[in-house]
């Protein structure tokens, strides 16, 4: 970091900015000083807290007036250049011009994941909600999702500079810096999650690509080159770290990872599934959310740990009742609904993602003031109705992480016997354990009872009896039929 001229910080105000007529085709994108920002040009120094303060530590009252302004300008530009956006809003009734305040975005009508399918079978191959032509797409990932047809997430190549540079400001945010060796475990293809490692190269980390290779190997290139941070799921951290010292390896002590990036499950902000993986490594985790349709990481976790700072310049939240579509208030659980402020390639307005979230507004210790989500607490697909009270697999996860004679695994079986809901939970006890099994299963039942309100019989099976998931587990088996399927 003391190389002269490389990675001075040059203050915002005093850097580069082409004038409009030479930027990107998409004038309607250049907005507002504070959302229309050129990706940093190199890092600031190690020490300096924030990898871009002006933006990250504006009032909320500005976070808002750059918001609605980017939003203006990005409905705007929708209408005008994607066919699909032009005809939906046409039928609904609604105008760019008319959003005066965030609320008026309400009138505004959802897309889903049945509504990006449906029109890139219709208008192959990428749909068209896309409002660019295709010689200005440099990349795209893709998702299966539930249907098994993949759906095409394209970017321009201002669009994928703006999340590279989002995802610096986010590894930045979690103390990641240019002296740290950055072991990026997920493979590229078609998957979001891929190239996030250049977000930790452009930080100026060095980068290894291992990609999905064998955790044994992993461990080998992990010891090899001394990482000191890696990304992966929490399951796979907790496979991973498992393997090692059953391979005789203390993670402690031999490897030199101190921070580990989690996503794609809830465990990352789950404090005991947390914990657990700290414990297990000797390393901080941060746990990230990103989204396959839109961006890699929306939001992650600074070194306070104090839920996920979310990329507020990038992209607009609203968390809804998922009945009512009504907006719930902070702090409590409803359906997170997202509509994009930059992405040029193909916008999106108010799409539903499924993922039940809450969100707080109320200040981070670290000063930025960016909204944070505190959790994906599961998705709509994922959530029981037991006996009609909702249950999601994380609040079991709460209580079976937090015990020390558990293993941790767990499963949950659902059946409807005699059309009533019976709930079984499978736990592992630890090796060792002495205890009685009745006593365990009687403690987890009653902490589920004062948690979540829900009544099951806990079945304690000895250790290595479930299934082990390398990557995203598979935490419920549903065995009603018709119901949820
Ligand atoms: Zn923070």
């Amino acid at each position: 970091m003391t190389r002269p001229g490389i990675n001075r910080y040059i203050p915002r105000s005093r850097r580069f900015r082409p004038p409009p007529e030479a930027a990107a085709p998409f004038s309607a994108r250049r907005i507002s000083p504070v959302t229309d920002r050129n990706p940093t040009p190199s890092p600031p120094p190690a020490s300096q807290a924030y990898w871009d303060p002006e933006l990250e530590t504006q009032s909320r009252a500005s976070w808002r007036a750059s918001t609605l302004a980017a939003l203006r300008a990005h409905l705007r530009f929708a209408a005008a250049n994607s066919p699909f956006y032009r005809v939906h809003f046409a039928a609904a009734g609604v105008r760019a011009d008319d959003v005066e305040t965030l609320a008026d975005l309400r009138r505004f009508p959802f897309i889903d994941k049945t509504v990006l399918r449906d029109r890139q079978l219709a208008k192959p191959p990428f749909g068209d909600l896309c409002a660019t032509p295709e010689r200005d797409i440099v990349y795209i990932s893709a998702s299966s999702g539930s249907t098994g047809v993949p759906t095409a997430s394209p970017f321009t190549a201002r669009d994928f500079d703006d999340w590279i540079d989002y995802e610096a400001r986010q590894f930045w945010s979690s103390g990641l810096r240019p002296e740290d060796r950055y072991c990026h475990s997920l493979n590229f293809s078609l998957f979001v999650g891929g190239p996030c490692v250049l977000g930790a190269q452009k930080l100026g980390a060095l980068s290894i690509h291992a990609g999905t290779v064998p955790s044994e190997r992993l461990l080998s290139i992990l010891k090899q080159f001394q990482a000191t941070a890696i990304w992966t799921t929490p399951s796979y951290a907790w496979h991973l770290g498992e393997t090692a010292v059953n391979e005789g390896v203390d993670p402690k002590r031999e490897l030199a990872v101190k921070r580990i990036f989690v996503a794609g499950e809830p465990g990352g902000s789950i404090p005991e599934t947390r914990r657990r993986i700290e414990d297990l490594w000797g390393a901080s985790v941060y746990d990230y959310y990103g989204l396959s349709d839109i961006f890699g990481s929306c939001a992650g976790m600074c070194e306070e740990k104090d839920g996920l700072h979310w990329a507020e310049d990038h992209i607009l939240l609203e968390v809804l009742d998922p009945d009512t579509q009504e907006p719930v208030a902070f702090g409590e659980r409803g359906e997170l609904v997202l509509t994009t402020l930059k992405k040029a390639a193909r916008p999106m307005v108010r799409f539903r993602t499924g993922d039940i979230v809450s969100f707080t507004e109320a200040p981070c210790r670290c000063g930025r003031t960016s909204l944070r989500m505190q959790g994906v607490h599961g998705r709509l697909d994922d959530m029981l109705i037991i006996k009609g009270v909702n249950l999601f697999p994380s609040d079991v996860e709460a209580i079976v992480r937090k015990d020390v004679e558990l293993t941790g695994e767990y499963r949950l079986v659902v059946e409807r016997i005699e059309h009533i809901d019976r709930l079984t939970i499978e736990i592992e006890h630890v090796r060792g354990y002495n205890g009685r099994t009745e006593a365990l299963a009687e403690r987890i039942g009653c902490h589920l009872k004062a948690l979540t309100g829900v009544s099951a019989i806990v079945a304690v099976l000895p250790p290595d009896t479930l299934p082990r998931a390398t990557h995203k587990a598979k935490r419920v088996e549903d065995r009603r039929t018709g119901v949820w399927s």
